[in-house]
């Protein structure tokens, strides 16, 4: 896809002015931008994609002000773009031509936090780590989270179905959602926020929202289940002759830890050696060369989660599982461990221009899944780099592929890598989303009739196609 500008053909007619009269009257000045120096800034997210200054920012301050714009806008065929914090990696939130955005960022703060159901209910704009933060005020804690938490929002996360490094244990956004609020194309609220938690009456509304990008409804509010808020943990490195090794010691890992094991990342060599060696991004935790790199995290109840990291160590070392390993002893050193695994956000400037691909398949195969994939990518003479890194629990890899800049060798790299996903039954995307960079690699994730139902489902839901056009279905315009 040209990543130069989003070139959508969407009534380029509108009539402008008659357009930000009626928005001005709904949101009053302060919620309706429209010069086009404030609006730029609102183009793109951090996908990589350069989106076109929207013709207008929308920032209503409630449900009912999302209602009303929504409804007019479906009225008058503009396609909207809804907004959070602009961190997507897949270009979801950038604007095609001819667009309004649609942002939450005035639709932000925490309104309940309940310690016996152990919920919080916010609104969608509210940024992550402030969800966070208020949840350990109570001893509590919201279980999702990723390194884009300053600036990504509820919303955003709930639309994309965020991942992050504790989907080993308690799921992805879809699993720690308990209610929802979201305002229809056509201006409808569809709004289920009790907290009901055993609820059989239909369907599970709230899922259709979570995931969808932005294209079937615009979230404005969501019940949000806490989980007890973790106060240590205790967090080693270990290095292992390969992926097999690591398959054994999650197992191992299970069994010895239950639940309380929280996390488990894995890294390869090629990943170690760029951000340890090649550039000065990180200090290497450990000498010697190996097959393959794990940060283990474990909830620590009493005072001795070091020694049972060391006594998990010492047992997977005599089996010839692990062949080295360093444990953090402050908080200091765990900060430091995950600064390597961490460093694939600060790889852009040293790799060069790449493709991130954010690849699922199942955790059993993730191995040869990547060792398939290197081989494949010998045979595309662009591909000049590999870096692969991801939640090894979970069977995601971020698989990064290094090449000329140019757009032959990221169509070339692109077939092969999503081919080969293909043939393993995989996902073209396991957390970041279809946006507007993959939508036309759906197909290899997802049958013909899977993607009928979905399609099926965006015209029911929104007719006239306003919400997001262009993003997850590639051919939908108002
Ligand atoms: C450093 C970094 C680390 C990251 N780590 C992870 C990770 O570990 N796991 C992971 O899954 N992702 C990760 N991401 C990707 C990104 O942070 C997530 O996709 C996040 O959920 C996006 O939230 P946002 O508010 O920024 O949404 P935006 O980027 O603004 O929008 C993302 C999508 O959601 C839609 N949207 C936003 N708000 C709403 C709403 N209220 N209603 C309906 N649709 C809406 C948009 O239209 C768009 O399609 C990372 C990104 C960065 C930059």
């Amino acid at each position: 896809m040209d990543r130069t500008g989003i070139q959508l053909d969407i009534r380029d007619d509108i009539e402008q002015s008659a357009l930000i009269e009626a928005l001005t009257e709904i949101l009053g000045p302060k919620g309706l931008l429209t010069a086009p120096e404030d609006c730029a800034r609102y183009a793109s997210d951090q996908s990589g994609l350069c989106g076109v200054t929207p013709l207008a920012v929308l920032r209503p301050a409630g449900t009912d002000e999302v209602a009303a714009l929504l409804a007019l806008c479906n009225e008058r065929r503009i396609g909207v773009v809804p907004q959070g914090g602009r961190t997507g990696l897949s270009g979801g939130a950038c604007s095609p031509q001819g667009t309004v955005v649609l942002s939450t960022e005035r639709m932000s703060g925490v309104t309940e936090i309940d310690p016996d159901a152990m919920t919080l209910t916010a609104w969608a704009g509210t940024p992550l780590e402030t969800v966070q933060e208020a949840a350990r005020a109570e001893g509590l804690d919201y279980a999702v989270d990723i390194g884009a938490r300053g600036s990504a929002t509820i919303g955003g996360t709930i639309a994309t179905n965020a991942g992050g490094i504790r989907v080993l244990q308690h799921g992805m956004t879809r699993a720690n959602v308990l209610g929802l609020e979201a305002v229809l194309a056509d201006g409808s609220v569809i709004s289920r926020l009790g907290k009901t938690v055993k609820d059989n009456a239909g369907f599970d509304l709230k899922q259709v929202f979570i995931g969808s990008e932005g294209t079937l409804g615009v979230v404005t509010r969501a019940v949000l289940e806490l989980r007890r808020q973790v106060v240590r943990t205790a967090l080693a490195l270990f290095a292992l002759p390969d992926h097999a090794a690591a398959l054994a010691c999650l197992s191992a890992a299970r069994q010895r830890f239950g639940a309380r094991l929280s996390a488990f990342e894995g890294m390869w060599p090629d990943y170690w050696d760029f951000v340890c060696h090649e550039t000065s991004l990180v200090a290497a935790p450990l000498e010697g060369r190996h097959g393959f790199y794990l940060l283990i995290e474990i909830e620590v109840d009493g005072q001795h989660g070091e020694t049972e990291l060391e006594d998990f160590f010492a047992e997977l070392f005599e089996g010839g599982i692990v062949e080295d390993g360093v444990l953090a002893k402050s908080l200091g050193e765990m900060r430091a461990l995950w600064q390597v695994r961490e460093a694939v956000g600060q790889v852009d400037d040293d790799f060069g221009p790449h493709i991130n691909f954010d690849i699922g398949v199942s955790p059993s195969a993730l191995g040869l899944f990547c060792e398939a994939a290197d081989v494949r990518l010998t045979e595309v003479p662009e591909a000049i780099g590999v870096l692969k890194v991801g939640h090894v629990g979970d069977g995601n890899v971020h698989l990064l592929v290094a090449h000329d800049g140019s757009n032959t060798a990221e169509a070339r790299i692109e077939a092969a890598i999503y081919d080969l996903v293909r043939e393993w039954g995989g996902a073209v995307t396991a957390e970041h989303g279809i946006g507007r960079i993959k939508g036309r690699w759906i197909g290899h994730s997802r049958s013909p009739a899977e993607v009928a139902m979905m399609q099926a489902m965006k015209s029911q839901l929104d007719p006239n196609g306003i919400l997001n056009p262009g993003a997850l279905f590639v051919e939908t315009k108002p």
